[in-house]
C-alpha cells in the first residue's frame, strides 16, 4: 500500500477544554488536509499531567466531532509512548549527543531565558531530579513556513541547548512532537503561530535523526479586541456543543472569509464541505496574530 501524500494532525493539549483559539487551528489543519485528500489525524498531547484537567481531553475529543471534524483511526496519547521518547534519550546521552543539567530555572531566565551551557562539560550522573539537555551548534536552521516565508534561527543564540526531558522527570514538548511526527508519518504540520520559535529546535531534532522535517503552516493566533490571546490559560469560554453551527461559521469567516452567509446556518458538514473546496491558506494574514474581526465586544 503507498503512504499517502499527506498526513496532518490536530494536536491538542488538555490542559483546557477546546476554546474558540483553540477551534481555529483545529479546524485550518482540518481544512488543509482535507483539501489535499489526505489523512488528518488527533494527538492527545498530554505528557505534562499535573497541567491536565480531568475531562478535558473527553471535552475536545467531543467537540471536535461535534463540530464535524471527523479523524482518522485512533487517538494517539502521547502518555501511552513514555518508553518510546526515553529511547531516544538514552541513545543521545549514550553518544554525549545529550547530558544532565541541575542548573536551577532561575538563572536560565535571569539569562533572558538562554541556557549558557554551564552543565555541558560537567559529566553529571544520572539522577532523578536532573534534566536532560540537547547540544546544539551555533548554525542558522530555517524553513520556509507556507505563510510566514523564510524564518532563520540560530538556536545556539535564541535558546541555547535546550531540555528535553525536565527535571520532574516529564519528557519535554519539544522532543515528544518531534518523535510522534516522524513515528506517525506526518507530512505537513499546521498549528498556530505560537509555535514559531519552536520550529528551529525541532528542525534540529530531524537534522539529527536524519529525517526530512515535515511542511509547516503556522496560522496566526486569535487576539481579543483588547489584545489578549484567546487562550486556555486566560480561561477563554470552553466551546458549546450547541453553538456549532453558528460558532464554526464564525471560525470559518476568519480563515476562508468568502464563505458565503447564507451558510451560516447550514449543517456543519455543509460549511465544512465548502470551506474544504475554498481552501486558500496563503491569503491569511501574513502575521503572527490577527484581532478577532468577527467579534462584536472585547
Ligand atoms: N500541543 C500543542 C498545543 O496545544 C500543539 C503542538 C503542535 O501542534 O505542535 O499548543
Amino acid at each position: 500500500m503507498s503512504s499517502p501524500r499527506y498526513i496532518g494532525r490536530f494536536a491538542p493539549t488538555p490542559s483546557g477544554y477546546l476554546h474558540f483559539g483553540s477551534l481555529l487551528t483545529a479546524v485550518a489543519s482540518y481544512l488543509d488536509a482535507m483539501h489535499h485528500q489526505g489523512c488528518w489525524l488527533v494527538r492527545m498531547e498530554d505528557l505534562d499531567t499535573p497541567r491536565n484537567i480531568p475531562g478535558a481531553s473527553d471535552h475536545i475529543l467531543r467537540t471536535l466531532r461535534t463540530y464535524g471534524l471527523h479523524w482518522n483511526g485512533e487517538v494517539l496519547r502521547q502518555s501511552d509512548r513514555l518508553q518510546r521518547y526515553q529511547q531516544v534519550i538514552d541513545q543521545w546521552l549514550e553518544s554525549g549527543q545529550a547530558y544532565y543539567c541541575d542548573c536551577p530555572r532561575r538563572e536560565i531566565i535571569a539569562n533572558n531565558g538562554v541556557y549558557p551551557g554551564t552543565c555541558r562539560e560537567r559529566q553529571l550522573p544520572a539522577a532523578p531530579d536532573h534534566a536532560v539537555r540537547l547540544r546544539v551548534t551555533d548554525q542558522p536552521l530555517s524553513f520556509d513556513d507556507r505563510l510566514q516565508g523564510t524564518i532563520t534561527r540560530n538556536i545556539l543564540q535564541t535558546s541555547g541547548d535546550f531540555i528535553i526531558r525536565r527535571r520532574d522527570g516529564i519528557i519535554a514538548y519539544q522532543l515528544a512532537v518531534v518523535i510522534d511526527d516522524i513515528d506517525q508519518g506526518m507530512t505537513d504540520i499546521v498549528r498556530g503561530a505560537d509555535l514559531l520559535d519552536s520550529t528551529p529546535r525541532q528542525l534540529w531534532m530531524y537534522q539529527l535523526l536524519r529525517h526530512p522535517a515535515p511542511r509547516y503552516l503556522h496560522v496566526p493566533l486569535i487576539m481579543r479586541l483588547d489584545g489578549e490571546k484567546l487562550s486556555k490559560r486566560l480561561g477563554s469560554a470552553p466551546l458549546e456543543a450547541d453553538q456549532a453551527v453558528a460558532t464554526l461559521h464564525r471560525a470559518l469567516r476568519i480563515l476562508t472569509p468568502d464563505i458565503p452567509p447564507e451558510l451560516a446556518s447550514a449543517p456543519v458538514a455543509d460549511q465544512l464541505e465548502w470551506a474544504v473546496r475554498h481552501w486558500q491558506p496563503e491569503r491569511l494574514p501574513q502575521s503572527r496574530q490577527i484581532l478577532d474581526p468577527t467579534m462584536v465586544q472585547g
